[in-house]
């Protein structure tokens, strides 16, 4: 297995992170997961831009263009044979003596990527998955994909501690998102999301999905809603770069409508995997 660190491809084994690595010590760093279907990365170049985005708002300088990264991680693609999968890349704000403030002398950021084989995940699309909804008590920029994920890391243990697949997080009154996920409900005919600022992260399938249905006349509402919106919506789902578009089929315990998936939630779906095999082919 080859990795890719600091520019090089070595072995996996051979890559070892640094104790006062910034990103070891604070989570100060940002990352990436890109999905990679017949051995193409799909909307590389949205996460990539996140990528940038997320590194000017914290002040990291990456050294890289976004077309000399795409071909570093289609090597590393090659490299691994890797078919079905994804890519998993991180930069932190390098390796310097512990303290809290930015360093002043020049760091170089560390950056590693890699690739890990994983199947779409079809018996959650056909079938969905159980949810249930935690308080977000995440800090107020969770639009930087940052790798400080202390809080989504506690949400998603309360999930799998309940024998669920996902944590839907609410902030007073309105539910966010997923602990690693976006949020959807379905009603009638129109589907609505949180908008995208500083309390959700911006997902690249959130935005692919917005995409999708401004082509195909479905009505999309980005703007917050309750637990209660949550609880009576005809249908409820999540999307993420590795879960796709995935049905939500219960929340606490309780089954969405009848605890079966979705129409609407069955179109998004194969509108979505249409939009794969014309960017990465069958
Ligand atoms: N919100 C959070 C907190 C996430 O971690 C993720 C996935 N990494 C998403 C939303 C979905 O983003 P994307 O569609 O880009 O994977």
């Amino acid at each position: 297995r080859m990795v890719l660190m600091n520019g090089e491809f070595i072995p996996r084994e051979q890559a070892k992170v640094d104790i006062e690595d910034r990103g070891y010590q604070f989570g100060d760093g940002i990352y990436e997961v890109i999905r990679v279907y017949n051995g193409k990365m799909f909307m590389a170049k949205e996460h990539l831009e996140r990528l940038s985005a997320s590194s000017e708002k914290i002040g990291i300088a990456i050294s890289y263009s976004i077309s000399e990264l795409t071909t570093l991680l289609e090597e590393l693609i090659a490299k691994n044979s890797l078919s079905t999968g994804i890519i998993y890349m991180q930069f932190t704000r390098g390796v310097s003596p512990r303290n809290h403030s930015y360093p002043t002398e020049a760091v170089t950021p560390t950056f590693v990527a890699y690739t890990k084989m994983l199947n779409r995940p079809l018996d959650n699309l056909e079938n969905g998955v159980s949810t249930i909804t935690v308080e977000d008590i995440r800090w107020s920029r969770c639009d930087i994909k940052s790798l400080n994920l202390l809080g989504n890391v506690m949400a998603k243990q309360k999930a799998t501690e309940a024998d669920c697949y996902e944590s839907i997080q609410y902030r007073e009154l309105s539910v966010t998102e997923g602990s690693s996920s976006n949020i959807w409900i379905v009603n009638g005919e129109k589907i609505q999301t949180h908008e995208a600022n500083q309390f959700i992260l911006n997902g690249i399938t959130r935005q692919k999905i917005i995409q999708l249905c401004g082509e195909n006349g479905i009505e999309v509402e980005e703007k917050a809603f309750s637990i209660e919106d949550l609880i009576d919506a005809d249908e409820v789902f999540l999307s993420s770069t590795t879960s796709e578009v995935t049905p939500i089929v219960s929340v606490n315990n309780v089954p969405v409508k009848e605890g079966k998936v979705g129409e609407m939630t069955k179109k998004l779906q194969n509108l979505f995997v249409e939009a794969i095999i014309s960017e990465c082919g069958q």
